[in-house]
């Protein structure tokens, strides 16, 4: 390998910028026969919701969803969408309890039960710790709530329910 800024760290088909990731996570995520076309470089994560690839590297080999015998949870549209591979969490269970609670406690799971064992590397098609993924989907479901009237349990947000502002953002979708 030449140098980390390789020509091809993009997504050949979405441009996103991919993340590296070993060869013992596409040994272990491939079906038999995606894994027998592994080729001998560096391979990267395309994390591109909208993005039908999952691996790629500088020599125009890819893997897309279909070449995984897991769910790429960021990568789905419908339920389960598992975020944490190693303690089975998806993202439906995030919103869920947010919903229902106004907080979320998969962050504080994850961070107690990996202090004794995960496999990320292994179990998780992003080859690296989850806890990034799930702070995101944690703090996306929070700002949702708050956003809606009700809300009284997130205390660090001013109480901005039914302004204009809170309604608008929520009237323009879901991402
Ligand atoms: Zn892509």
């Amino acid at each position: 390998m030449r140098s980390n800024e390789s020509p091809l760290t993009k997504c050949p088909v979405c441009g996103n910028k991919g993340s590296k990731v070993r060869r013992i996570t596409l040994d272990a995520l491939l079906t038999p026969g995606a894994a027998a076309r592994i080729g001998d470089t560096q391979y990267r994560f395309c994390d591109n919701p909208q993005c039908r690839i999952v691996y790629f590297d500088e020599a125009d080999s890819t893997f897309s969803r279909a070449d995984l015998t897991v769910r790429v949870g960021v990568k789905e549209q419908s339920s389960p969408r598992p975020v944490c591979y190693c303690f089975d969490h998806t993202i439906e269970e995030i919103e869920a309890e947010v919903r229902e609670t106004g907080r979320s406690s998969v962050l504080d799971d994850i961070k107690t039960r990996i202090k004794t064992a995960c496999w990320c590397e292994t179990k998780n098609p992003q080859g690296s710790c989850c806890l990034g993924a799930v702070g995101r989907y944690v703090k996306r479901a929070l700002a949702e709530h708050a956003s809606h009237c009700g809300s009284d349990t997130i205390q660090e947000k001013p109480h901005e329910c039914c302004a204009h502002d809170a309604v608008s953002t929520c009237e323009m979708g879901h991402r």
